[in-house]
């Protein structure tokens, strides 16, 4: 009897060890993982839907999986700050196109105020492949045309405050864009919320002129340190870059300085790049790289991540830069940093596998001015809690048969 047990527990001890660790590996690639000082080749190792280790050489027997990824960077999978997931008729899909461009966490900016949140969680974000997170819009009718976002009596930053509280996981901040009144009741509002509930607002460089509002005022005045300007490559107003010097304005050092946060949202309107060369050739890169995809952006002027990533690496911006500028930065600017924007050890596995392109590609901007540029970055694989989503070429998985063995849902 007890010789049984013991020769049972030999064969369990067996079956454990040829068991394999990981459940995936991806092998031989150059890991930028900003947050951890890791610029160098090393595998990783995923186990269920966490990074189990990142080091030198994994052996690929202890995984169910391996991918060969040399000759790729990989990275932790992308924070989109800007993105459109509902309430503007110009939403996409993030499955659709977060996925594929390599961005795991897209944080949707202003579609739903709090009278229709529940509606969006409900109808998308329950849904959602992509981790979808939300700046709530001081609109309470959210993001849904220009008479709601002018109506300053939908502006509730209690009722705001209150949402916020009641959702922290999933509404990290309050959006506020596209007033169309002259003045500062809108931004006052969402400052004001975003006192009330302990979160940073993000606001538009005003695409509306002639209402009596100055960046300058806006940046120094207004906002707080933490609270982030968007758009701030659109400069139809010239308040960023000065017009007869070309010089970046005073005040947006002193922003900076202060801890103002500027982020890209390129978007259809909001990447010059007259605006941009300069503001990037006197040290003013965006803290944080996000896309404003939507309906309109996503084919003209192509305001993907990788493409956005391209563009500043066009530039001057190194790739690890603009690695640090998507994953680390955003995800401190809305107070997700460790949880999210690492390949840590024991972190959720969001992960993007990038390819760079060398040749001559054309780069066009908001006004459809196009700069040619030798490099070009590529998302070739995105994994997501621990699943493969996205496999452009077929590489980890190059027997179609296996194709029902994605994660994604059939
Ligand atoms: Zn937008």
């Amino acid at each position: 009897m007890r010789l049984a047990a013991f020769s049972l527990s030999i064969a369990a001890l067996a079956a454990a060890q040829s068991q394999p660790e990981f459940d995936l590996l991806l092998r031989g690639g150059h890991v930028i993982d900003p947050a951890n000082g890791i610029d160098q080749v090393r595998d990783v190792a995923v186990k269920g839907t966490r990074i189990a280790q990142v080091a030198a050489a994994i052996p690929p027997s202890g995984a169910k999986r391996v991918v060969d990824v040399a000759g790729s960077y990989v990275v932790p999978g992308f924070i989109d700050l800007h993105a459109h997931a509902y309430g503007t008729e110009l939403a996409v899909s993030q499955d659709d196109t977060a996925l594929p461009t390599g961005v795991t966490t897209a944080v949707d900016c202003g579609g739903a105020g709090w009278r229709t949140f529940e509606d969006f969680k409900e109808t998308v974000i329950d849904h959602s492949v992509t981790r979808i997170l939300v700046f709530l819009n001081i609109v309470g009718a959210g993001m849904v045309g220009h008479a709601a976002e002018d109506n300053v009596d939908d502006m509730d930053p209690i009722a705001t405050a209150k949402k916020i509280k009641q959702y922290p996981s999933l509404i990290v901040g309050i959006k506020n864009a596209h007033f169309g009144k002259p003045g500062w009741e809108s931004v006052r509002r969402a400052v004001e919320a975003g006192r009330l509930s302990n979160t940073p607002v993000i606001l538009d460089n005003h695409i509306l002129t002639k209402m009596q509002r100055h960046t300058r005022e806006k940046l120094l005045e207004i906002l707080r340190p933490g609270d982030m300007h968007t758009h701030f490559y659109n400069d139809r107003q010239v308040e960023v870059i000065d017009r007869f010097t070309g010089k970046v304005q005073p005040w947006m050092f002193e922003a900076r300085k202060r801890g103002v946060l500027f982020d890209m949202g390129h978007g259809a309107g909001s990447f010059l790049w007259p605006v941009a060369s300069k503001a990037m050739e006197q040290g003013f890169p965006p803290d944080t790289i996000s896309t404003d995809l939507h309906k309109m952006s996503i084919l003209g002027s192509k305001a993907d991540m990788p493409n956005c990533i391209s563009k500043l690496m066009l530039l001057g911006m190194t790739l690890q830069d603009a690695v640090a500028r998507s994953t680390v930065n955003p995800a401190k600017a809305i107070g997700q940093f460790p949880t999210l924007g690492t390949l840590g050890e024991g972190k959720g596995a969001d992960i993007a596998v990038l390819k760079t392109r060398t040749g001559v590609f054309a780069f066009r901007d908001a006004l459809n001015k196009k700069r040619m540029g030798r490099e070009k970055i590529e998302c070739v694989l995105t994994v997501r809690d621990g699943r493969i989503v996205w496999d452009r070429d077929g590489i980890a998985f190059p027997d179609w048969r296996q194709a029902g063995d994605y994660g994604v849902p059939q």
